[in-house]
């Protein structure tokens, strides 16, 4: 038996693979103890799928034909560099994955730095990067605050905008353990989603008026002098700032823009302000709207108004994907060196440097994720480099990406499926799926946990990191000549002064190492000045409200048994099957007006485009259409982007009609 990091949810669940016969099963310890969701135990099937790549493939005219791997990379590396000669290394973007191991994150944003651009970014941008610099400018760390065992031992949880009963199945046990214990399980959505059956209150909201919720309970908090004043006084500043600009948003007001009863506003901020400790988890439902940095400051203020932050509470940024986490602290964002350490930083920008055997690296904030396609429309970027992801289906409005991918000098996907955005590579190089390698990889709890081969990679193909380390030495950087994948782990384990004297064969055979430590903000926080920022935020509106022609809202959210684009999970039959067949959810007055029953096949369209699936009456409130993420949702969803580069995937006014 091997163990294996779950190739899915940012949870970071442990499987144990036996290598005959290609099962998995859960590893009893942490941070899974013993659990695992349908697509972890499943998360084999795709593995040996029809439709892997095997060898690298050359577009010439419209045919994709086989290359050798030396004649491939060394292609890629001589189009790399005559594009850089002709128009600047700006010119090329590197997207990196959230799937592939902290090793080959690290090692794709070092070519890129070394290359001479800051274009590097990760999927991160799309989901939880709003968090990042709301934390950042709250308490100083963009990333989860504790553990998860910590969860319970608080009494409140306060679950917003994020639904772990489908997206984070296994984390719910510790959520449950805390309800148990007798904590109050408080959930804000604008749906009634599977957690909210384990809560004791529960808060259908309007969508994206999240703000005003925040703010009206700060307010009761603040006016019923429920705050912890200790804490306040001497940890935080700007609190009267906040305490006065929230003074407007009393619960009567709420009530009239977020659609709960003032009284339920003052009953759920009592109960989580008395509970003495709490945690505050949070999801996209905050963080893809254009408010999504304002969203999670708002709540953010709530943690600090009560101390929950350190050992009374915590920040829950629920990761996507398996390793969301890592790619981010490896330097996989266009703003960021590794460990979120701003680009401005001469310091550490000289030390990462001098370890790469170069004097200095670019200090220009690279392009977003997002905005990589306005630059290709612009003709600012002539060459795209993708590990891993498949933004011609995970972008929103993807139309407009699909269209910029077509106008690329040179594409290259690097992925272990022909993809939807291979489809539009000149090169598309085979990469070997997560169990056919070895390498590191962090979780939403900031653990980094060891993923063992379990069996030899897929026909030609070749694990990322490899690849990459091709890639290098073929574009005459320094420093590439990696022959084992361990050798990355240690020297992104010089780039911490945490991680400097623990050991590849401590991470390996025990149950991984946090980044920094276990809980951040215990005693200090990491601001100049030590002390959290409350930040005053007001109400932003979404960037398309509904009209006439567009009367309702669109929203996404995710399945339990499929994850993001499907380019895994449709593979496996056994998640397929569980999972039916994907349908609009609709209200009963809205489905009744339209002249629409259970079943029947619909049309949702905004001003983007169209796509047909069939409806389900009831579960969402009246007003609002929620459809599953996974399937061909981006072809309508909103581009319009927050501060952190997030699109507004939760907001889109629509119409829907019947077929
Ligand atoms: Fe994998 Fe997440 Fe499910 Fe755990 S909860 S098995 S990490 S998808």
């Amino acid at each position: 038996m091997k163990t294996v990091v779950c190739p899915f949810c940012g949870f970071g669940c442990r499987l144990l693979v036996d290598e005959k016969s290609m099962r998995a099963k859960p590893y009893p310890g942490q941070p899974n103890r013993g659990k695992l969701c349908p697509k972890g135990l499943y998360s084999l099937e795709f593995v040996r799928s029809q439709g892997r790549l095997k060898r690298p493939l050359k577009r010439v005219g419209s045919a994709m034909v086989p290359i050798s791997w030396g004649v491939a990379v060394e292609e890629i590396a001589n189009k790399l560099l005559e594009i850089r000669e002709l128009y600047g290394p700006d010119a090329v973007a590197f997207l990196s994955s959230s799937k592939i191991s902290n090793e080959e994150n690290y090692l794709l944003q070092k070519i890129a730095r070394l290359f001479g651009t800051n274009n590097i970014d990760n999927c991160a941008r799309l989901c939880h990067e709003a968090s990042v610099h709301a934390l950042k400018l709250a308490v100083g760390t963009g990333a989860q605050t504790n553990p998860y065992e910590d969860l319970e031992n608080f009494n409140a949880v306060l679950i917003w905008g994020y639904n772990p009963a489908e997206t984070h199945p296994v984390v719910m046990n510790y959520v449950l353990r805390a309800k148990r214990r007798g904590a109050k399980v408080i959930v804000v959505d604008v749906r009634e989603t599977r957690t909210m059956a384990f809560a004791d209150y529960k808060l259908i909201i309007k969508p994206g008026t999240d703000i005003v919720l925040a703010n009206a309970m700060a307010n009761v908090i603040t006016g019923e002098e429920l705050y912890d004043e200790e804490f306040v006084r001497s940890r935080t500043s700007g609190f009267s700032e906040v305490r006065m600009a929230v003074m407007k948003y009393t619960p009567e007001y709420a009530e009239t823009v977020t659609g709960i009863p003032a009284e339920t506003i003052r009953e759920v901020a009592r109960a989580f302000a008395l509970a003495g400790s709490g945690a505050i988890m949070w999801g996209m439902g905050l963080t893809q709207h254009v408010s999504g940095v304002e969203n999670v400051l708002a709540v953010i203020n709530l943690a600090l108004l009560l101390g929950y932050i350190g050992e009374k509470g915590g920040l829950y940024p629920m990761r996507g994907q398996n390793n969301v986490q890592g790619a981010a602290y490896m330097g996989a964002l266009s703003e960021f060196l590794p460990g979120y350490v701003p680009l401005t930083d001469e310091r550490f920008r000289k030390r990462v440097a001098s370890l790469w055997g170069v004097d200095d690296l670019p200090t220009e904030r690279g392009l977003y994720l997002t905005e990589l396609w306005d630059a290709i429309e612009r003709s600012d970027l002539k060459a795209l480099y993708i590990v891993g992801e498949n933004p011609a289906v995970s972008e929103a409005d993807f139309t407009r990406v699909r269209r910029a991918l077509r106008k690329l000098d040179l594409l290259v996907v690097q992925d272990v499926f022909m993809t939807r955005t291979a489809r539009y590579a000149h090169y598309v190089l085979p990469a070997s799926a997560f169990c056919e390698k070895e390498g590191s990889y962090m979780n939403s709890e900031r653990r980094i946990q060891w993923s063992h081969k379990v069996c030899e990679p897929y026909a030609d193909s070749k694990p990322d990191w490899e690849i990459l380390a091709m890639l290098g030495r073929a574009l005459g950087l320094p420093g590439f000549n990696y022959t084992r994948v361990e050798e990355i782990t240690v020297e992104y384990f010089r780039l911490f002064p945490e991680l400097e004297e623990r050991s590849v064969d401590e991470l390996k055979n025990g149950e991984g190492i946090f980044l920094p430590r276990k809980r951040l903000h215990t005693w200090e926080f990491a601001t100049p000045d030590g002390k959290a920022r409350f930040m005053a935020v007001e109400r932003i509106s979404p960037w398309e409200e509904p009209s006439e022609e567009f009367p309702l809202i669109l929203t996404t959210v995710r399945l339990i048994n499929h994850y993001n684009t499907g380019e895994m999970t449709l593979r496996s039959p056994s998640l397929v099957k569980l999972m039916g067949e994907p349908k609009v959810m609709i209200n009963e007055k809205d489905a009744k007006r339209l002249g629409i029953t259970d079943g029947d096949w619909v049309d949702i369209e905004t001003r983007r485009g169209r796509i047909r699936m069939r409806a389900k009456v009831g579960g969402v409130p009246e007003g609002l259409v929620a459809i599953p993420f996974h399937f061909k949702a981006n072809r309508i969803t909103s581009p319009a982007l927050n501060k952190a580069g997030t699109p507004e995937f939760k907001f889109s006014a629509c119409r829907v009609k019947k077929m």
